[in-house]
């Protein structure tokens, strides 16, 4: 009796979004899927066809500052920001303090997640010893509790180094996730190099440091024969090389955040809340991505979520710290912005944001769910965010999609109050 009417309230009082989303959940028997997740009171309060289902997002790319930085955010504080968002999976980048390098170090962040997580949350180990670039890390201690190995916030200088971590992750069935960028290209640099850092006498951040790292990597992964993800890809010539490998066979995938496919360096502000690595590029750059997320060159969103304290967000754009939150507000932006105004399919917004982060890190979807009132149109108010950080470019900005529920593993985790 219960199972039917939880068929029979299924069916009738939401919607699903994409047509994979909706043979998942018919193949899966929505009723078995949800049976444990929402009870028959849960149907009394949504019977009406406003909410939209969707399938739990994945998100490969977070900074959940735990171990070492939990003043800016907490595997606690960044798993409920992650469920606000629709998010049931998620890996953890290693800059942290200690760095995941060993496995006495790993086994640190691995007791909070156990304690706090309350969604899949997946840490990377690091590529090198305290993400230094010096000595390789103990990948082969690590590996089977890591996602990944990645040494995010900085890219591996050395090319011998990263192809011996390339051959080692190849041997543990292992990806490499880079952080592509050439240090000695940086010269102090914080915005994108480009019209604005001109004309408000900025330093710039050249596009060469992010796709001449990408363009060695792409070779050694040629020749390693290692799975290689490229992180938070932000310019056209990125696009274009990582096209050109996929066309020539290299096992590559990469990934670019929102603000890249809807922000330029013409909408920066003198503002902390402006300012991320890499940075917001040239219009010419946006077009490109957003090309390579048609045509599927660009596989994957992911929000880079990288909260700090206020205090190391207000010191506008030169000074401030490196990094935006982005967990609660990518679906909103992405459904507004490239669903509703820029005309991607239904079905390719959910690759984007489920089906290809799943398959390529293999993270299976459960009876993982958010349930959404898309046509609720509202401003974003970082005041209401549940990360600790609240710098964002898009505070303020009108959005479609308020998330009212959350489930994973037919567990409810998340409730809009
Ligand atoms: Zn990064």
């Amino acid at each position: 009796m219960f199972i039917r009417k939880l068929k029979e309230g299924w069916n009738s009082c939401m919607k699903f979004f994409d047509s994979k989303t909706k043979k998942y959940f018919d193949e899966n028997s929505s009723a078995e899927l949800f049976k444990n997740a929402l009870s028959t009171d849960f149907f009394s309060h949504f019977r009406s066809d406003e909410y939209t289902v969707f399938p739990g997002f994945c998100d490969v790319h977070v900074h959940f500052r735990q171990p070492g930085f939990s003043y800016k955010e907490t595997i606690f504080s960044g798993s409920m920001s992650a469920a606000a968002g629709g998010y049931t999976d998620v890996c953890t980048m290693p800059n942290l303090s200690p760095v995941p390098d060993s496995v006495e170090h790993l086994a640190e962040q691995l007791d909070i997640i156990g304690r706090d997580a309350q969604i899949g949350v997946h840490p990377y180990g690091a590529i090198t010893v305290g993400e230094l670039g010096k000595e390789l890390s103990d990948m082969e201690g690590m590996a089977k509790d890591v996602i990944a190995f990645s040494d995010d916030g900085r890219g591996v200088q050395d090319t011998a180094m990263m192809k011996e971590a390339m051959q080692r992750a190849k041997a543990l069935g292992k990806m490499i996730v880079a952080h592509c960028e050439v240090n000695e290209l940086l010269r102090g640099g914080y915005i994108h190099d480009g019209e604005y850092a001109r004309l408000h006498s900025h330093k710039g951040i050249c596009s060469e440091s992010e796709y001449k790292q990408i363009e060695r990597d792409l070779k050694l992964a040629d020749e390693t024969g290692c799975a290689y993800h490229v992180c938070h890809i932000s310019t056209k010539e990125s696009v274009s090389l990582i096209r050109d490998a996929k066309a020539s066979g290299v096992n590559v995938t990469c990934e670019t955040g929102p603000h890249y496919l809807i922000l330029s360096d013409r909408d920066l502000r003198e503002s902390g809340s402006f300012k991320m690595n890499p940075p917001l590029r040239d219009i010419s750059d946006k077009e490109a991505l957003l090309e390579g997320v048609c045509d599927g060159t660009i596989d994957m969103i992911a929000t880079d979520h990288a909260p700090h304290s206020a205090d190391e967000k207000s010191r506008g754009l030169a000074k401030s710290a490196f990094g935006i939150v982005g967990l609660e507000t990518a679906l909103p932006l992405m459904y507004t912005y490239l669903y509703k105004m820029g005309g991607i399919s239904a079905d390719r917004l959910m690759e984007l944001m489920v089906y290809s982060p799943r398959q390529r890190f293999g993270l299976p979807l459960g009876a993982d769910f958010s349930i959404w009132r898309l046509d609720e149109e509202y401003k974003i108010d970082p005041e209401k965010f549940l990360s600790m950080g609240r710098a964002t470019p898009f505070a303020d900005t009108s959005v479609f999609g308020r998330c009212v529920l959350t489930v994973r593993n037919g567990k409810k985790v998340f409730e809009l109050k």
